[in-house]
């Protein structure tokens, strides 16, 4: 079963929640896990079910790297919010990294999400 990752900052819920949205469909089909506040506000949204980690400033971005580490996770959307310092920093570079040693495919802005998940839908074609 193909497993992504949805994470968002602040700043960057309301995009992600419409990202779901646009593709509502493609994602029902598929596992979805994500950090405590985006899951939450994405179930709460649109209804889709998303195992919820904790929240990333608890270490929830940890326990995604986690997953990534353990090859149990096929992409990863973290839609960043590159104008505000976050206080769990040194916790999301060990996530852009772990995806960078896995060769996991991680998107951080809309559009790269687009891709990504257009790319996703296209290996189920
Ligand atoms: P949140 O965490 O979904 O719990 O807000 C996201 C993050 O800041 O990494």
């Amino acid at each position: 079963m193909t497993r992504i990752a949805l994470i968002a900052h602040d700043e960057e819920k309301p995009e992600i929640i419409d990202l779901v949205y646009e593709y509502q469909e493609m994602l029902s089909t598929i596992d979805l896990v994500g950090t405590g506040t985006t899951g939450k506000r994405i179930t709460e949204e649109t209804g889709l079910e998303v195992e919820r980690k904790k929240s990333g400033p608890l270490g929830g971005d940890l326990m995604i790297g986690a997953e990534i580490a353990e090859n149990s996770l096929d992409g990863v959307v973290f839609l960043r919010d590159p104008l505000t310092a976050q206080p769990h920093e040194p916790d999301i570079s060990a996530l852009l990294r772990i995806c960078d040693v896995h060769d996991t495919p991680l998107a951080t802005t809309r559009s790269s999400a687009e891709f990504l998940l257009d790319g996703l839908a296209r290996q189920f074609d």
